[in-house]
């Protein structure tokens, strides 16, 4: 079936998804439950959304509690559980305050808003200049493409925005000769998600941080993907010790599942933000600051931190097997802790479909790469199973080529 004829099986419903032919009734843990009676193991898990699983029960408590309370109060008045938030998100990184969006590409919004803010707070509003990477995703918004960059996102949409250029992901001299008197600031993904799970070393982003505090421009990290633990550290940038950032982007695993973004910044950075300069109707209301908080803590701990770090490493083993065995198939294995990247031989659009046929999911990505983003707290078992199903792809994939 086309995109088109998916698309055409919800007709009340913009065509912009190319959707697959699949529903879900309900989920628990790394299963999804489908409208017609299969089970799949979930390793897209929302696109690192849901980093706890499906109906974690912590999660489901603290929803359910605070939603007999309060959902909703304005911003206009103190939100404590936003405060609560706030200190555990600045605790446990480089940041002095956040900002809390409904999703990535508002937390994105926020970000560039805070970097040109910030020159222009320090007398020089000709710095708006942002400097993003080819193969970037940042969100689906007027800023956050022209940010990417990326042309079939762009297209149709009127004239580019100007204040926006891109380096090669990972090409140093090309940021340097970018940089200039009008520039603000950078925006990376430490770990590139949609672009095909590519990974920068901890001495590319230390050079890179060097790069940005030497211009005097501010370090922006989206890890919307790859944050709130999926690297293996609760942030992909403490792979780099000295390598902070001055404002990050998070979101996806940070509400489980619910919608939440969040804008982190130095104080330095935000020194431009203050009243009036931003804002956001939903932002951070309790309910989303209740599921917040509940998945935080259940994220942030040494043992679920190590956990994916030990669950990675095995599947990264049993995965460097599988490209011995299939190496027309299985070309390369990339990506940070439990973002795992692998570049196929055929195309990456018909493996999925296998993998579906096979019972698992998985998500697309860029330079024909699948990626595999469990939840979190999936089991060593669970991940064998993945890894076993994913095998089962590839010799469907080899019959297929050879029949
Ligand atoms: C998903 C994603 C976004 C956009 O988040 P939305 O919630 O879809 O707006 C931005 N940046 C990265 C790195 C992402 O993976």
């Amino acid at each position: 079936m086309s995109a088109q004829n998916y698309a055409s099986t919800m007709p009340h419903v913009m065509a912009v998804y190319g959707r697959s032919p699949l529903a879900f009734e309900r989920g628990e843990g790394v299963r999804l439950y489908s409208t017609d009676g299969e089970v799949y193991l979930d390793c897209v898990a929302g696109i690192a959304t849901n980093g706890l699983g499906h109906a974690n029960p912590v999660l489901i408590e603290a929803l359910t509690r605070q939603a007999h309370k309060l959902w909703h109060v304005s911003n206009i008045y103190k939100i404590p559980e936003q405060e609560a938030l706030a200190k555990r998100l600045t605790d446990a990184s480089f940041a002095d305050v956040v900002f809390f969006a409904n999703s990535g590409a508002e937390a994105v919004e926020c970000a560039l808003k805070t970097a040109r803010k910030y020159h222009s707070a320090n007398g020089s509003p000709e710095r708006y200049e942002i400097i993003g990477f080819e193969g970037a995703f940042h969100g689906r918004t007027y800023a956050t493409i022209n940010a990417a960059g990326n042309e079939s996102y762009i297209e149709g949409f009127g004239p580019r925005l100007p204040g926006y250029v891109q380096a090669k992901f990972g090409d140093w001299d090309d940021v340097r000769s970018k940089i200039g008197p009008n520039t603000a600031g950078v925006i990376i993904e430490p770990v590139q998600g949609e672009g095909g799970a590519r990974a920068l070393s901890p001495a590319q982003m230390l050079e890179l941080r060097e790069i940005c505090t030497q211009a005097s421009i501010l370090l922006i990290y989206d890890e919307i993907q790859c944050g709130m633990g999926r690297s293996g550290k609760l942030y992909a940038y403490e792979w780099a010790p000295g390598a902070e950032p001055d404002i990050m982007t998070i979101a996806k695993a940070l509400g489980g599942g619910f919608p939440i973004g969040a804008c982190l910044a130095t104080q330095e950075a935000a020194r431009g933000m203050l009243v009036g300069a931003h804002g956001s109707t939903f932002g951070g209301n309790p309910l989303a600051m209740a599921v917040g908080i509940a998945a935080f803590d259940e994220i942030a701990t040494p043992a679920l931190l190590a956990h994916v770090n030990t669950v990675s490493n095995a599947m990264r083993q049993q995965l460097e097997r599988l490209k011995e065995r299939y190496s027309e198939i299985v070309l390369d294995i990339r990506g940070k802790g439990l973002l795992i990247g692998i570049k196929l031989g055929p195309n990456n659009r018909d493996f999925m479909v296998m993998a579906r046929d096979h019972k698992l999911l998985i998500a697309g990505g860029g330079d024909n790469c699948i990626r595999m983003l469990p939840p979190l707290n999936i089991t060593l078992e669970e991940a064998e199973e993945a890894v076993q199903r994913l095998e089962m792809a590839c010799k469907a994939m080899r019959n297929a080529a050879q029949a």
